[in-house]
């Protein structure tokens, strides 16, 4: 099945595709951002502010749309990069609007906020302003602008190419990172032996110079948190999150006292074995064969699980494949993987797969409707308050491969269900565990550097230790082990993002959690969460569903979920 873009535009030729764009533009030169001193007037300079926005969007996002199965085709190309240049030309010109808003004297800000035209746009004005008081005056935002390029960016960059470069001999073959990192899920245990070997061998030795780039954007950052006042490291990505910093300290906490689960499962996987730790390079060993799934039964089994939750969420789901927003195969040309793209409150998302007849591929669809189902529903909102806040990104994603994964384990049985089991803990492993592991890490290391530069081996310790509190006494590492922190490009390019996986995660247990337990009750609560969008905060969204985020219920569900998961590992 291919999807039918014409909702958005008949063709690349449609006339209405660069009118729309033209129409954005004249929009958006005659916002005037001192309407913002006139409460009366910001709505509708903000309605204009919105409506330039989604002739942009709309354009830019059939263009992607369509180039997204044609990557060979030149002239999807050239439309792309037509409609792109565009699109930068409507958002530059919006940007004096975005900077007036964020600089508002506080009491004309606070004038827009009590406006009663401009109700449903509270959230979205208080999130322009929260980085405010951390911003710089706008000399200094400009040197620091123009001192990254050499610095923080500098060194991400060096770090993309340097590691980008490295080639891997396994059995012969040079490899990609990125393919030799796979083979750590081959079925034979040599390959993995040789895969593990290699990676973690070749990070061990770069680990001086790789070093060298964790120190230099660690100090910037810390440099960042001076010069911008901020108390704690993590209030950047709190503030981003919308959640406290004491949400987050909560979350480590909370997942650190079920390390045990881990170190359990870890045991039994060992056992799965034959062993009596699961050897380090076996951690993402596969333990069976994956059952075929042609796409039809895929379908239909993705369809049954959402209609035995909610037969309106079975309903939003049947239009993808009805009105053909979904395309299935994968062909030459196509880009690889699949996403789901939300599309605008005026139109719909569009889901792409490469399907290959698999239980993975059966999760991925279910994966990416879930998705679908989050952004149909939040069409309810305007487009300011459109679209998913990061701790809710991947809330409708995560429980649509629960769903089906609940429908599974009812049909599956003996050695098939054990592995369906196994593979789902493994994900809250690795989603949930290894993230605040990672999290722990870069806190621990970015301390210290506040002292002085790490050195590799200091590097190595933190690691090790981080590692073997996880673990406890469910794995057997090796001396290459303690290197694996170098080959993780998060810590380079971001500063705290792995903990917001763990949240994400969290988030969809604790919710799950309340559906077990509340049964058909709670779902019109659920659909709340995903109409809500973006127009309140995702604490104030998850509260109206009875969630309140970080609490000790929320702690409390969502590792109970967990907990049962593993004890009904045979
Ligand atoms: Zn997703």
């Amino acid at each position: 099945m291919e999807w039918d873009l014409s909702d958005l535009y008949a063709s690349p030729e449609d006339p209405r595709l660069f009118q729309d764009l033209e129409a954005a533009l004249a929009l958006a030169q005659g916002l005037d951002p001192k309407d913002l001193l006139k409460p009366d007037r910001t709505a509708d300079l903000l309605a204009r502010y919105e409506k330039a926005l989604e002739l942009t969007y709309k354009p830019l996002n059939y263009a992607s749309l369509y180039f997204a199965t044609r990557t060979q085709d030149p002239g999807a190309k050239a439309l792309l990069d037509r409609v792109r240049n565009r699109y930068t030309e409507v958002k530059n010109r919006l940007v004096p609007l975005e900077v007036a808003l964020r600089k508002l004297p506080e009491e004309a800000f606070q004038a827009l906020l009590a406006h009663p035209g401009l109700m449903d746009l509270r959230h979205f004005l208080e999130r322009q302003r929260a980085y405010a008081p951390y911003t710089l005056s706008e000399r200094e935002e400009e040197l620091l602008n123009l001192k990254a390029l050499v610095g923080r960016s500098a060194w991400s960059q060096f770090y993309t190419e340097y590691t980008g470069r490295f080639r891997f001999l396994v059995r012969g073959q040079e490899l990609t990172e990125m393919e030799v990192r796979a083979l750590r899920r081959d079925p034979d245990p040599e390959v993995r032996r040789e895969a593990h070997q290699v990676l973690y061998g070749r990070l061990l030795e770069e680990a001086p110079t790789l070093s060298a780039v964790f120190n230099a954007v660690y100090l910037d950052y810390l440099q960042d948190l001076r010069l911008r006042n901020y108390g704690n490291p993590l209030e950047p990505v709190a503030l981003r999150d919308e959640v406290e910093v004491r949400d987050i300290e909560a979350l480590l906490s909370a997942t650190e006292s079920f390390y045990p689960l881990v170190e359990r499962y870890y045991l039994w996987k060992a056992k799965k074995l034959g062993q009596e730790k699961t050897p380090s390079q076996d951690l993402l060993a596969p333990l069976g064969g994956k059952p075929k799934v042609p796409f039809e039964e895929a379908k239909e089994m993705v369809l049954e699980a959402f209609r035995r939750f909610s037969p309106e969420v079975e309903g939003i789901a049947r239009e993808f494949f009805e009105k053909r927003w979904i395309d299935v195969y994968p062909r030459p040309g196509k880009r690889g993987g699949a996403f789901c793209s939300g599309g605008l409150p005026s139109t719909h998302p569009y889901v792409l797969l490469n399907h290959t007849d698999d239980l993975d591929s059966a999760h991925t669809l279910a994966h990416e409707l879930g998705h679908g189902v989050h952004f149909y529903l939040a069409r309810e909102q305007r487009l300011l308050n459109f679209g998913a806040s990061t701790p809710l990104a991947e809330t409708a994603s995560v429980f649509a491969e629960i769903l089906l994964d609940d429908l599974l384990l009812e049909r599956l049985s003996g050695e098939e269900r054990t592995l369906l089991l196994a593979e789902r803990v493994e994900d809250a492993i690795n989603t949930l565990f290894r993230q605040v592991m990672y999290t722990f890490f870069e806190k621990r290391s970015l301390l210290a550097r506040q002292e002085a530069a790490l050195s590799p081996e200091a590097f190595h310790r933190i690691w090790q230790e981080e590692q073997r509190r996880l673990y406890g006494e469910g794995v057997a590492w090796t001396e290459l082990d303690q290197s694996a922190w170098a080959g993780i490009p998060h810590f380079v390019h971001y500063r705290f993002y792995t903990y917001s996986y763990a949240l994400g995660y969290l988030v969809v247990l604790a919710l799950y959690g309340r559906y077990r337990e509340e049964g058909k009750a709670f779902v019109p609560k659920y659909l709340e969460v995903l109409k809500a969008g973006e127009k309140t905060s995702p604490k104030e969204i998850l509260a109206q569903a009875g969630v309140e985020l970080a609490s000790e219920a929320f702690f409390r569900y969502g590792f109970g979920v967990l907990e049962d998961w593993i004890k009904a590992l045979p």
